[in-house]
């Protein structure tokens, strides 16, 4: 390739930001407040960074970066870490949700866009910081769009602080006069005409679509990468797997194809190797969530493949919680996807979708997630902050009032507010875990049951990784047997505290791990974030106790703060919900499978083919009724909460929360 001959120094020089380097710089001095516009890949990210450093901007405090995504945050230090030519942890670092790559010498810092929240939470004023740059502003998480309004405020008492919003997208104008008309700034972009072609039929079967698009792009197009957009893990590796295996029946004759699959959760070194350049005569395709869309930039993508879907979170009023569901891109989206095509030269976009369904079924941009999603943990924090009047919060576009309500509801069942719609003491514990406040509050309760040191166990397990058992396709059923070992009669809660605990008592060793088909890595994360748990426990002088043998206290504990995840048997076959009567499914994987638990909670749903319960244990619905006895009292009225109800329920104490800020 021919980057890879060029120094850091001419690389950083031929992007299109450094021809913007003075007018930036003289911005920031002149200004508190500032939005940078810039096509993906212009250096917004790694490079105004590095000038606000270079400019002295960090002598007065570390230079912070936000990013909506973790896997963004840690490449883009990496990068700059790279550039600056220091290692990920000094000078540059990241830090996202249990994991702080930072130092006292760090001075540019990438973190998650959740990260700087807790952050305001426990300084208000973030000292600490002499700029923050909002990045990616354009994706509308909804850590990003409280940020808008938290910052704001925080402005108002740091003048000194310098606050950067960037955007990729040209919605700049609703930006700036949201952010008192402050001045835009643009980088002119640098980009090649991209051949849009559309299906000329709506395919049925997109994810072949796609393969056998890539496949004739690699047979027929002249040289140039290819950068395919799936919607997430498993639809990525199946795909992986099928190209390589068409490959593999073509035989030596044609050019060899890297496949490099990028998402979410792939561990940070193999995620790094999708922007080495492909070696002379081979050709890469890089199969990607929409991570790809603006967060990260690969060099050399002359062909983009877009199915035109992405997954998403949005809430689900029937379920009373948030689901991932795979929906259609919007036409912003779209353009974004193609726009990956012209950055090295002219390029080809192939969507495999109609041209009128581009024009009359998509939308015309992204709905922000704060308009779609479950605001519980965000309600949670602003009250932790002080901030009760929520109609009244400063946000760009505000979260529908019934989205609102239904978080309220949901806090108050959980006791994490009062009649008064104030925070209660346990509210503000809650607040300072960083996880799900279901989960935070089982963790909480488990201190009064006597169990916190299983809770934790589990706890961890639960929020570090996806899954700590290995299964590898051509060993399912050993693998099968030894997770068998570790199966509690009780439910996959207490199988993975017995995983947990089996593994302690081997001495916590890989060995041990590989014997028992359990990920090692997935071991000692679980463990770093129990430990880093542990750390907040302490802070509030909080007791670890063990419950020994009596892990009843356990699902009790869990009751507490998951007992909206219940469901019965039905007669028929499968579970239905004690909310609201959906029905429900055991997965095989699950350690109940087969069994006949009559009452058990969940800790989340995952639809595949139909709505999986994934970790499920066995109840008894009384511990229910103790847990969250207003709750179940009015649940139980007309054999559900109807919309209505809530309302009803919940509107007075909704009433209070305007006007009422401390
Ligand atoms: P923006 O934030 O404007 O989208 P970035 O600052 O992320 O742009 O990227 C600028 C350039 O830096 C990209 O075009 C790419 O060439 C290079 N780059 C970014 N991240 C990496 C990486 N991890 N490895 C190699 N090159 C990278
Ligand atoms: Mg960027």
């Amino acid at each position: 390739g021919k980057r890879t001959n060029m120094s850091i120094k001419d690389q950083r020089e031929s992007l299109p930001a450094y021809k913007m380097r003075k007018q930036f710089l003289e911005a920031v001095h002149q200004y508190q407040l500032l939005i940078v516009v810039g096509d993906t890949g212009s250096g917004k990210t790694t490079q105004l960074t590095q000038y606000l450093a270079e400019d002295g901007f960090a002598n007065a405090g570390v230079i912070g970066c936000t990013q909506p995504r973790r896997v963004a945050a840690m490449s883009v230090a990496a990068r700059v870490a790279d550039e600056v030519g220091c290692r990920v942890g000094e000078e540059v670092g990241y830090t996202i949700r249990f994991e702080d790559k930072t130092s006292h010498s760090t001075r540019i810092k990438y973190m998650t866009d959740g990260i700087m929240q807790r952050e305001i939470l426990l300084d208000p004023e973030l000292n600490r910081y002499s700029v923050i740059m909002l990045d990616e502003a354009h994706e509308r998480t909804i850590a990003t769009d409280v940020l808008f309004g938290l910052l704001k405020k925080t402005l108002k008492r740091r003048p000194d602080m310098k606050l950067i919003v960037t955007s990729a997208t040209l919605d700049a104008d609703k930006f700036s006069s949201y952010f008192n008309s402050c001045p835009i700034l643009t980088i002119p972009g640098r980009t090649y005409p991209v051949e849009i072609m559309y299906s000329r039929e709506p395919e049925s079967d997109y994810l072949d679509a796609a393969l056998t698009t890539v496949m004739q792009i690699h047979l027929t197009e002249p040289p140039g990468d290819i950068l395919l957009f799936l919607t997430g893990k498993e639809e990525i590796d199946t795909s992986a797997e099928i190209l390589y295996e068409r490959m593999k029946a073509l035989g030596p004759a044609v050019p060899e194809l890297m496949i490099l699959p990028i998402y979410g959760a792939l561990p940070s070194e193999i995620a790094s190797r999708i922007f080495e350049p492909a070696p002379e005569g081979t050709r890469k395709v890089v199969i990607a969530t929409n991570i790809a869309e603006t967060s990260i930039t690969i060099d050399g993508i002359y062909f983009v493949v877009d199915p035109g879907f992405v997954k998403q979170t949005a809430y689900d009023a029937k379920l009373g919680m948030d689901r991932l569901q795979v929906t259609p891109i919007s036409q912003a989206q779209a353009k974004q996807r193609a726009g990956r095509a012209g950055r090295t030269g002219p390029g080809k976009c192939f969507r495999l979708y109609t041209e009128s369904a581009f024009q009359s079924e998509m939308l015309p941009t992204t709905i922000p997630e704060i308009q779609r999603q479950n605001l519980a943990n965000t309600i949670l924090m602003l009250k932790a902050m002080g901030i009760n009047d929520l109609l009244g919060f400063d946000f760009m576009d505000p979260p529908p009032t019934n989205t609102m309500l239904t978080a309220l509801e949901e806090l108050y069942a959980l006791s994490a507010l009062d009649e008064e719609g104030l925070l209660t003491r346990l509210g503000r514990r809650m607040a300072d875990f960083p996880m799900e406040p279901s989960l935070a509050k089982s963790l909480i309760m488990s201190i009064e049951l006597g169990c916190s040191d299983e809770m934790l166990s589990i706890v961890a397990m639960i929020s570090a990784v996806q899954t700590v058992f290995h299964r590898p396709k051509d060993k399912q059923q050993q693998a099968d047997a030894k997770k068998a070992k570790f199966h509690d009669a009780a439910g996959d809660h207490l199988t993975l505290l017995n995983v947990y605990q089996g593994w302690k008592l081997a001495g916590k060793t890989d060995p041990w791990c590989f014997e028992n088909f359990i990920q090692p890595k997935s071991m000692r994360r679980a463990e770093d974030v129990r430990k880093q748990l542990i750390q907040i426990l302490e802070r509030h002088k909080l007791r670890i106790l063990s419950c020994g043998r009596d892990t009843t206290r356990v699902r009790q504990a869990l009751c507490s703060g998951f007992f909206r995840n219940s469901a019965r048997k039905d007669p028929t076959e499968g579970y239905k919900t004690l909310v609201e009567s959906t029905p429900v499914y055991l997965h095989p994987s699950s350690s109940l499978f087969g069994k006949q638990a009559e009452h058990v909670i969940y800790h989340s749903l995952v639809e595949t083919t139909r709505e999986y319960m994934h970790n499920v244990s066995v109840i008894e619905p009384k511990w229910l009724v103790e847990a969250a006895p207003t709750f179940f009292r009015v649940a139980g009225e007309k054999g559900g909460l109807s919309e209505r109800k809530k309302r009803e329920r919940i509107e007075p104490l909704f009433n209070r929360f305007v006007g009422e800020d401390e």
